[in-house]
């Protein structure tokens, strides 16, 4: 099978590292110079160029949020209508607008790092990890569920807006936080000094990657404000009944969500 990868940064770069295990024929596409170089050992089929893309069965659009539409718009003079494509962009239903003429299934893998670029690629980025498939005009997703699981994940079919709302409360609004967070501990110095384990893991997300953080506000700021509206409640909700039941209540629920070594078991 020939596969094609579009924007080796932390998610193309994590795909092709872990795919370059399997027998396929891997064609990667990036505008980075230093990236074409590093990629040779996995792959002899780089270039700045789509048109190494014409035969390929399965393409991954790993472009920033904001770059996604042209890209699909660009493959659409490149692949064949059988070629399945999918995007991986954290935000979901601005990609359904349009109706393809390739197998378009838009997806969304539940894992990252704050760091981007292809040198913060790794294989086992998507180990254990849920991906997100949110089709709406193919929706035949065998193909590419197969290689989500090659890629060590598992597939959760949603609808796109429900998806969009979701990330919102549990990934988006949480950035937002941290670094509100971050920026409000900054300049008290002793506080800086002070601060360890507690801190550092609540304010994680405050050093994500400032265009994917950009992206988000922009393509998914009407879900995040409401996320947004929700926590503000919440923060008195809490407040007026800050007591040990329901303390112990969210304490229960936190502990049922994850396994000891961290994963989500819902
Ligand atoms: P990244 O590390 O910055 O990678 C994005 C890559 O896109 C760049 O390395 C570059 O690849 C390419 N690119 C940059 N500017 C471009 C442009 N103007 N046109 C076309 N390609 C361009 O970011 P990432 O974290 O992998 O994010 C990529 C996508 O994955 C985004 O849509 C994001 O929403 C999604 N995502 C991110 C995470 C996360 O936690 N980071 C998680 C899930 C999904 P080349 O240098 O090879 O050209």
């Amino acid at each position: 099978m020939k596969i094609g990868i579009i924007g080796l940064g932390l998610i193309g770069g994590s795909i092709l590292k872990k795919l370059s295990n399997f027998e396929y024929e891997i064609y990667a596409v990036t505008g980075n110079e230093e990236t074409a170089k590093k990629v040779h050992n996995l792959t002899a089929k780089v270039s700045k160029e789509y048109d190494i893309l014409t035969e390929c069965e399965l393409v991954f659009v790993c472009t920033p949020i904001r770059n996604t539409l042209e890209t699909l718009d660009k493959l659409e003079n490149i692949v064949g209508k059988d070629c399945v494509v999918t995007d991986v962009a954290s935000v979901k239903e601005f990609v359904t607008k349009k109706k393809r003429p390739y197998k378009f299934i838009p997806s969304h893998p539940m894992a990252g790092t704050e760091k981007n670029g292809y040198d913060a690629s790794f294989e086992e980025l998507f180990t254990g990890a849920k991906w997100v498939v949110t089709p709406y005009d193919y929706r035949n997703t065998e193909v590419l569920e197969k290689i989500i699981r090659q890629l060590g994940a598992e597939t959760i079919i949603a609808d796109a807006k429900e998806h969009d709302k979701a990330v919102a409360i549990i990934s988006h609004l949480p950035m937002y936080v941290s670094q509100c967070l971050f920026a409000s501990a900054k300049d008290n110095p002793l506080a800086m000094k002070l601060a360890s384990s507690g801190f550092r893991d609540t304010t994680r997300l405050a050093a994500t990657n400032t265009t994917l953080a950009m992206d988000m506000l922009e393509f998914n700021g009407a879900n995040i404000e409401e996320a947004k509206q929700n926590f503000e409640k919440e923060l008195n909700t809490l407040k007026d009944n800050y007591c040990v039941e329901n303390l112990q209540s969210i304490k229960q629920k936190r502990q049922d969500m994850y396994s000891k070594d961290g994963k989500n078991v819902l």
